[in-house]
């Protein structure tokens, strides 16, 4: 039988129903790995203890028939951004040292209602700043991969980010799955640097109570997970109407797994033109011309699309989230939460906090988000990236006339190694040229492992559906995913 630890989240299931092992064995078997894995800086804190009292509770849920599901004894691995209670939550900062929240998020809550285990809190870049899982006070998280040629061959790679810890933690087997968030591609790219399967729901879908807040507007919940069932099997537990989110949506829950038919034929899938981008890597193109044959020959309609904002997603969203990053940041003043560092009267205490507390890339931001929210530079600025938020949502909508899905590639590159990047925001912030379009619209996607680079490093595809359209998204990621056949492992 293959390890434990290999089992994709749908087969754990199965195997806990037929009692071929229990939940226990499985999260001890998790436990066993974390340890032996530790040099990846993955967790920042694991939860052995709480883990295995509550496989011990799902174990005896099952015993008694009472079993909450799919999910009921399946180990995850939660991102530092969300609140869970009595356990470490920091989000990556210095600024929340010791942080213990006296309550659960919404959709860790909702995980483990369904019967979920949690193994710990995953690192993350500080308050999910970041492409690469370098800005994080507990150092960066690395990459299970490593290049087998080219100039990175053997080097420490990224994981990508900022759910860079969920994503290195799930590729290694020392989760089955864990949660992330996206704020503009936080979940997809470090999916597709780790090689597997990264969704971002649609906004609202998924509370964001409990969930510590970097850009309001545009912070998404959801899973990283080793295959498409997977990740409809999560977020299936994670969506819910929460009424301690304003921005919550009150639809009813879809059978997310029920979506995977595997049959797209007629689907109509967009194929956007001004996502060839120059300077993008041929091998980036010949991915995405292949995921275009896998679906035409799976029966789906190619339909070329235009969606002319494109380019301007990028800058817009370089003002509207670091604007709002100012703002919720600035609670953290050293009087409620984490640090506080005494200095001789009140402003210098706030100063001397937040001046330590902080780190690069956080003050970055929130200079950028209070510059362009100040009186001279508002209109200029954020009012007018508003404006372009809206032209891009305006040209989606437009889109889905025409076509169903749309498919491009995740990322312009591969994973990239260790230092590179560190000190160009603007080459950082190029890694979700892709992504960010879907994230200013609001729109869900997702990304799927889909080929090797040419160094051996996996590369993804990107699928964006409409809003609330994640039964379409997840239909045509199965079979994007079928078609790619990717068993490669790090
Ligand atoms: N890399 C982007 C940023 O740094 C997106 C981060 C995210 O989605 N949380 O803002």
């Amino acid at each position: 039988m293959a390890a434990l630890t290999d089992l994709t989240i749908a087969q754990a299931g199965a195997g806990l129903d037929k009692g071929e092992f229990t939940a226990r064995e499985l999260t001890d078997a998790y436990l066993g790995a974390m340890e032996a894995a530790r040099g990846l800086n993955a967790y920042i804190e694991e939860t052995p203890e709480r883990a295995q009292a509550m496989a011990d509770a799902s174990d005896a849920r099952r015993a008694a028939g009472n079993s909450a599901g799919a999910l009921d004894g399946v180990p995850l691995a939660i991102k530092d951004l969300f609140c869970t209670e009595g356990a470490l939550s920091t989000a990556g900062s210095h600024i929340l040292d010791g942080f213990r929240p006296t309550y659960e998020s919404t959709v860790t809550q909702n995980l483990w209602d369904a019967g979920a285990v949690m193994l710990g809190k995953v690192n993350m870049d500080e308050f999910a700043m970041g492409s690469a899982n370098i800005t994080s006070h507990y150092g960066p998280t690395l990459n299970p991969w490593k290049a087998s040629s080219g100039d990175n061959a053997g080097k420490d790679l990224v994981p990508g980010g900022s759910s860079g810890g969920s994503a290195s933690a799930v590729a290694a087997r020392i989760a089955a799955g864990a949660t992330g968030t996206d704020t503009g591609g936080s979940i997809r790219q470090p999916g597709a640097f780790c090689g597997i399967v990264g969704l971002k729901p649609t906004y609202g879908r998924c509370s964001r109570w409990g969930v510590i807040a970097f850009a309001s507007s545009l912070d998404q919940a959801g899973p990283l997970a080793r295959t498409v069932e997977d990740s409809a099997l999560m977020l299936e537990a994670m969506v819910s109407y929460d009424p301690k989110d304003s921005t919550s949506v009150d639809l009813p829950v879809p059978n997310y797994a029920a979506a995977l038919t595997g049959d797209i034929r007629g689907l109509r899938v967009g194929v956007p033109a001004e996502y060839r981008m120059d300077g993008t890597p041929p091998e980036i193109e010949a991915l995405w011309q292949r995921g275009v044959d896998w679906l035409r020959d799976a029966g789906a309609e190619i339909v070329d699309i235009s969606l002319p904002h494109t380019k301007y997603a990028l800058p817009a969203y370089y003002i509207v989230a670091p604007a709002e990053a100012s703002s919720n940041l600035a609670r953290y003043d050293g009087m409620r939460y984490g640090l506080r560092v005494d200095g001789e009267d009140l402003t210098e205490t706030y100063e001397r906090t937040r001046a330590e507390g902080f780190g690069h890339e956080v003050k970055r931001r929130v200079m950028i988000g209070t510059y362009v929210l100040s009186a001279g530079y508002y209109d200029a600025y954020y009012l007018k990236a508003q404006r372009v938020r809206t032209r891009i949502a305006d040209d989606f909508r437009a889109a889905w006339d025409s076509c169903d899905v749309i498919l491009t590639p995740t990322t312009p590159s591969a994973a990239f190694a260790l230092g590179e990047k560190q000190d160009d925001p603007i080459a950082m912030y190029l890694n979700d040229i892709f992504t960010v379009p879907a994230s200013m619209a609001g729109l869900p996607a997702i990304s799927v492992p889909a080929g090797l680079s040419s160094d051996g490093l996996p590369l993804g595809l990107h699928l964006i559906a409409p809003a609330f359209g994640e039964e379409t998204l997840l239909r045509a990621a199965g079979v994007l995913e079928s078609a790619a056949g990717f068993t490669a492992q790090p």
